[in-house]
Parts: C-alpha cells; sequence; structure tokens
C-alpha cells in the first residue's frame, strides 16, 4: 500500500516524519506493507521547482492509496507581489484529485477538557463529524465586480450549487451517520437563499428514500452558530456547504481548545483522499522540536479509517494518543500550569510506547 507524505513548510516536515514513524509502526504491528513516498508541495516546492505544485507530485498522488500533508506557507512566500504562493498548490491538488468533502471531527479528548474555552459540562460528550462541501458553492460561482457613476462600487459573489453536488456530499455523510449515532443534522439558510432551498429539497428527498433509518434534522445556519457553544453534544453527523462549513469548522474547533490536537480529510468520489492537521505551518515553531504530532498523527489514523478500510489499526492510533493524554503527556501547546512540556518527538515516543 502506498502513501505520498507532502510534509510542505514551517514545522509540516516534524509532523509528517513522527505521523510516518506510528504508520510504520501500525504497518508492522498488523502485518501490512506500507510504502512511503515523500514529494514536494508549497513554499519548497517554489524553492526547488518555480511550482507550488510540480507535476510529479501530482501523479505520485494519483498513484497512491492517501495522502498526508503537513502544511503550506510562511512568512518566506509572504510577498504579495509574487506570481505564485504556497497555498496555490493545495487548492489546486483538491481540484485535480476532485476532493469535494471535507471531514472535521470534533471530539475533544475528555482528558483534555481544561483545554477548552467553554465549561466542561457543556463540552463533555461532544462527538461531532463535520462534513464540508468544498468545491462548489459561493466561493467558486460567477463573482465580479463594477464602478458605479456615483463613484461607488457594485461587487457580487454568487452561491451556485446543482443536484448532483448535494447529492454527493449529502450520501457520504449519511454513510458516515449509519455508522455512527445515526444522527444527521443539515446546515442551510434556507429562509433566506435560493440555494439552500435546493440543498432542503434534495437532502429531505434522499433522507427519506434512502436513509430512513437515520434520525434527520435541518437547522439554520445562524441558529448553529449557537447551538455549537450552547449544546455541542446533541450533534453526531453535521452536513453543510462550503461557506457555512468554514465558518461553523473553525467556530467548532475551538472546543477542544487547541489547534495542535485537531485532524481533516479531503475526500472525492474515488480515488486518493488527503488527509492533514487543521493546523497551518507555525513559521514562530519551526524547526524547535516543541511542535505537537498528534494533530498529524491523528490524521494518519483517519486516513487509515476512511482510506484503507482499516478501522482496527485506527481505533488503536486514537486509543494510544488518548492513553498518552490519559497518562498527562503534554506538549507545549495544550500543556496547563504545573505541567512540564515535552518536545515533538518524545510526545511520538509515548504514543509508540502506548501502541
Ligand atoms: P494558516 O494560515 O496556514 O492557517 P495560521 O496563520 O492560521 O496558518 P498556524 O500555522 O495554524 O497559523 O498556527 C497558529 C499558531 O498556533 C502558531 O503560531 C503556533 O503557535 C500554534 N500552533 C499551530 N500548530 C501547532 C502545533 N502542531 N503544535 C503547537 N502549536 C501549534
Ligand atoms: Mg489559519
Amino acid at each position: 500500500m502506498q502513501f505520498v507524505l507532502l510534509p510542505g513548510d514551517g514545522i509540516g516536515p516534524e509532523i509528517v516524519s513522527q505521523a510516518r514513524r506510528v504508520l510504520e509502526f501500525i504497518g508492522q504491528k498488523f502485518g501490512h506493507s506500507f510504502q512511503f513516498q515523500e514529494c514536494l508541495i508549497g513554499g519548497i516546492a517554489i524553492d526547488q521547482t518555480g511550482d507550488p505544485l510540480p507535476a510529479e507530485t501530482i501523479a505520485a498522488c494519483r498513484g497512491s492509496q492517501a495522502i498526508l500533508l503537513g502544511a503550506v506557507g510562511g512568512p518566506k512566500w509572504d510577498d504579495p507581489s509574487a506570481k505564485t504562493r504556497p497555498e496555490a498548490g493545495l487548492l489546486r491538488i483538491r481540484k485535480e484529485l476532485g476532493l469535494f468533502a471535507n471531514l472535521r471531527p470534533i471530539a475533544p479528548f475528555k482528558e483534555l477538557l481544561d483545554a477548552s474555552p467553554l465549561r466542561r459540562e457543556i463540552v463533555e460528550g461532544t462527538d461531532i463529524l463535520f462534513f464540508r462541501e468544498l468545491t462548489g458553492g459561493i466561493y467558486f460561482g460567477p463573482s465580479g465586480s463594477e464602478d458605479l457613476p456615483d463613484g461607488g462600487v457594485r461587487s457580487f459573489s454568487t452561491m451556485v450549487y446543482e443536484t448532483s453536488e448535494i447529492e454527493r456530499i449529502f450520501r457520504l455523510a449519511a454513510d458516515a451517520a449509519r455508522l455512527r449515532r445515526k444522527k444527521l443534522t443539515m446546515v442551510d439558510k434556507a429562509n433566506v437563499l435560493e440555494a439552500s432551498r435546493l440543498w432542503r429539497k434534495v437532502c429531505a428527498k434522499i433522507a427519506q428514500e434512502e436513509y430512513s433509518d437515520l434520525e434527520y434534522d435541518v437547522v439554520l445556519v445562524d441558529a448553529m452558530a449557537m447551538h455549537l457553544i450552547s449544546r455541542p453534544a446533541t450533534f453526531d453527523v453535521v452536513v453543510t456547504s462550503n461557506m457555512f462549513g468554514d465558518i461553523l469548522t473553525d467556530e467548532a474547533s475551538m472546543l477542544p481548545g487547541s489547534l495542535g490536537m485537531l485532524p481533516s480529510a479531503s475526500l472525492g468520489a474515488d480515488g486518493p483522499g488527503l488527509y492533514e492537521p487543521i493546523h497551518g505551518s507555525a513559521p514562530d515553531l519551526a524547526g524547535k522540536g516543541v511542535a505537537n504530532p498528534l494533530a498529524t498523527i491523528l490524521a494518519s489514523a483517519m486516513m487509515l479509517r476512511h482510506s484503507c478500510a482499516m478501522p482496527a489499526e485506527a481505533d488503536a492510533i486514537e486509543a494510544a494518543v488518548q492513553a498518552v493524554l490519559g497518562a498527562g503527556h503534554r506538549t507545549a501547546d495544550i500543556a496547563r500550569q504545573g505541567q512540564t512540556a515535552i518536545g515533538t518527538s518524545e510526545m511520538t515516543d509515548r504514543v509508540l510506547e502506548q501502541l
């Protein structure tokens, strides 16, 4: 089984190499032959080839079972007049591989509840899996600007969705709900937006005809923003459009209180999925050996679960991370007063010991 590793920039190489150690260990333990191919993306790819997503990287990704990405970008490539930017590599790989579904699990470890800005009794028991539509909607619809005679400007962005785009992400989310607690929530703004009314119609039909075993409900996005911090533990799978998902998943990422713990996956209809931590390249930490590798290690668990049909292997990694947290081991970002922080590779050592 061939995996492509895209370390990228900043702390990317440090955390991806730690996740690789865990994957190699799991491969041995469960008797799988995992192969790894490292390829260029982002700023380092610009430096070496002039292109943030070289053709060899795309070809290797297409031929792989799944892709594990670190992070791209950093101050070195922030010049706004630059021809090309590291982030362009990431947007292009999503398009090239047709990764239309972004999955983000929000399940704070009970061992880390004191890291949340919300009260323990609100966050406790939260286990949400978000499905954000990633390649359509208002971010990709017709947009433009025109000068007005009065000296002002008129600008517009258009939310466009077609039935097939809604159907494919809804089915993916509904299938996931079936394997979890069988609750599915669709979030829209159907009281105002025409495209949201299409979401509501299409989703209701599929829910009724194909997923009557699920408890299905719809929530308006403004209300959802509120519910996420008043009763996050009542949701199971949440599916929504591109912009609403962008905003709600960032809001939800604060429930666990720490960026360094959260993985995400981007999936298409077939072909390899792309897995990564939700945080960026953290240039302030790069090269210091202090970054938290757990988000990337948890991303590799998602990779085994969703792209390799290896739930036992994924469970083993997640249980090991939980045990390490339970034993009180902390990197600096999740250490509280009085707790000694350990470094990136020591944290991985602890995970390997648990495994
Ligand atoms: P991007 O624009 O790529 O999303 P960003 O500017 O939002 O990046 P990040 O790189 O995600 O910022 O990091 C924000 C801050 O969070 C960092 O400066 C760092 O201090 C902290 N941070 C991010 N990831 C980690 C990690 N894995 N371990 C520890 N701290 C982290
Ligand atoms: Mg950011």
